[in-house]
């Protein structure tokens, strides 16, 4: 686990305060734009500071740049053992500079610096290593016995990629992207979301640092508009995609006109089903943070779907109820905190607008969520817990990013299969048995991209990624890899054979 990362004030942040230039191809330049990009904490209100929100003309010089070191061969000729390990490097600078790091990150998206640690560094220095370790052992060419004789099989990197990210875990993100891009040899531009740039510029110097050349990665924040710029470019010929599902078929149907290459990672709606043979002591705490408490809800894959057999319903409620009042909202820079705020007052109130259509739709909130006293600078709401749910309900369907837990009681394990699996959405999931192969035989008749048993977790070595509106194409280790490359046939004449 990773240890208590030290709290700091915005002032004394670096990558904090007003920054006047952007990152482009690894300097640091005067943007085209003259409007700003303003951060607030979302924990206390407090100015963070401004990036320059980057316009149409930032973002094609942001691409030129990439496309022209990508022409130039600086990095996709590198050779992977060298890529796999300026990845390397950049992960252990993360770790270096790791308190300066979380404590930005915690600033703009209200998660303690210690969680921050836990869940996106961990997270992203280890898809960074993952990606290393997948550049090193991967089949760049390969020859093949073709019909005609020897063909020569190789994976090329796919060229300079638009990057689009969300909020919620940024670190975690921005390795996720810059990983399997920079592993694969391509260039890269990355648009933070709008309400955390601070740390993408502080993250894009850091692997600026660890040895990516000049003109491979940039920085444009922005919102939607330069988002679309980006997709739109007609230099940009992959688009890597996390944030919900409505704006992933927005950029999937503009990718669809130029037929640039297009991943997407989206939304979730999943499921934790509880076998009757649980041991609840020793999995109440895991199941409740992995259902609706990490990351206060802001979490994709949180399975906030908890399907409950009816003989041990009353008992299980009771510990969720007894676990998740143990969470403490405060600031992230308090000791103790264990709940942060929401991203936003617009997110609190779609939070607590689910809340009360919940109940309008008659199911019960036997733990009722508050905005709690003395917090009230910040977008804080505690957790909420319904029972009497059926998966028709609107919180049984749509994702509500917020500290709501839905509980549906089953009969048999054929219903909690059925009920997992009504969904439009297919991300995560997981099982929580005393037996763990049982739990495995239940786990592969999800229709999701990820499960875990008697936990959650995502592995930097493993494909992460959504079945049906949860996305297209899957992240991490090779198949993440293989995401950014296009492969290539070269047959040699009939009846040559190579020397190897
Ligand atoms: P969002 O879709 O509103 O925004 C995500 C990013 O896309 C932002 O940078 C935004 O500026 C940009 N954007 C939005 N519309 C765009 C458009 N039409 N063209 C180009 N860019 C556009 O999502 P959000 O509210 O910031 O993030 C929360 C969502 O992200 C949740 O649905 C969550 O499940 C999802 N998410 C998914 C994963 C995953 O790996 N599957 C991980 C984290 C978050």
């Amino acid at each position: 686990m990773t240890e208590t990362v030290e709290s700091r004030p915005a002032a004394d942040l670096v990558g904090a305060g007003d920054q006047p230039q952007l990152f482009i191809g690894g300097r640091w330049v005067d943007p085209h734009s003259t409007e700003k990009l303003e951060v607030f904490s979302p924990a206390t209100g407090e100015r963070v500071g401004s990036v320059p929100l980057a316009d149409e003309v930032d973002v094609d010089t942001a691409v030129k740049t990439a496309r022209a070191a990508f022409e130039s061969g600086v990095w996709r000729n590198t050779p992977p053992a060298e890529r796999a390990a300026v990845l390397n490097r950049a992960a252990d600078l993360i770790n270096e500079r790791s308190a300066d790091i979380t404590n930005l990150v915690s600033a703009e998206m209200g998660a303690t610096p210690t969680d921050v640690a836990t869940l996106q560094q961990l997270a992203g220095t280890g898809v960074l290593q993952g990606y290393a370790a997948a550049a090193t052992d991967f089949p760049w060419e390969e020859r093949r016995a073709g019909l005609f004789g020897e063909t020569l099989v190789t994976r090329e990197a796919v060229g300079v990629v638009g990057a689009i990210i969300a909020w919620n875990v940024p670190l975690f993100l921005l390795c996720n992207k810059f990983g399997p891009a920079l592993a694969a040899g391509c260039s890269i531009v990355l648009k933070p979301a709008p309400e955390t740039p601070l740390n993408a510029n502080l993250l894009a110097q850091t692997f600026v640092d660890a040895g990516v050349p000049e003109g491979v990665i940039s920085i444009v924040p922005g919102g939607v508009a330069a988002g679309q710029a980006l997709v739109d470019h007609p230099d940009v010929d992959k688009i890597t995609f996390t944030g919900s599902t409505a704006a992933g078929r927005a950029i999937a149907a503009r990718c669809g006109e130029t037929l640039k290459r297009c991943s997407l990672e989206l939304g979730g709606k999943s499921a934790a089903i509880v076998l009757d043979d649980v041991d609840l002591e020793a999995n109440i705490h895991m199941l409740v943070f992995s259902a609706g408490l990490i990351n206060a809800g802001q979490a994709c894959v949180a399975q906030t779907r908890v399907l409950v057999p009816q003989s041990r319903h009353d008992e299980i409620v009771a510990a969720m109820v007894e676990t998740a009042k143990s969470f403490v909202p405060g600031l992230p820079t308090a000791p103790g905190t264990t709940l942060g705020p929401l991203i936003t007052d617009k997110q609190r109130q779609k939070v607590e607008g689910y809340v009360a259509k919940g109940k309008e739709e008659g199911a019960t909130a036997v733990l009722d969520g508050t905005r709690p006293e003395g917090l009230d600078d910040g977008f804080y709401v505690t957790p909420t817990i319904f029972t009497g749910v059926t998966n028709d309900m609107t919180i049984a369907r749509e994702e509500i990013f917020g500290p709501v837990i839905s509980v549906i009681a089953y009969d048999t394990v054929d219903d909690a299969i059925a009920i997992a699996n009504d969904s439009d959405y297919g991300l995560a999931g997981s099982i929580w048995t005393a037996d763990v192969e049982r739990g495995v035989e239940v786990a592969k008749q999800i229709r999701t991209g990820t499960l875990g048993i008697n936990w959650y977790a995502i592995d930097p070595a493993s494909p992460f990624g959504g079945y049906k509106n949860s996305g297209i194409g899957r992240e991490n280790g090779r198949e993440g890899l293989e995401s950014y490359l296009e492969h290539k046939s070269i047959l040699m004449p009939m009846g040559y054979t190579s020397e190897s």
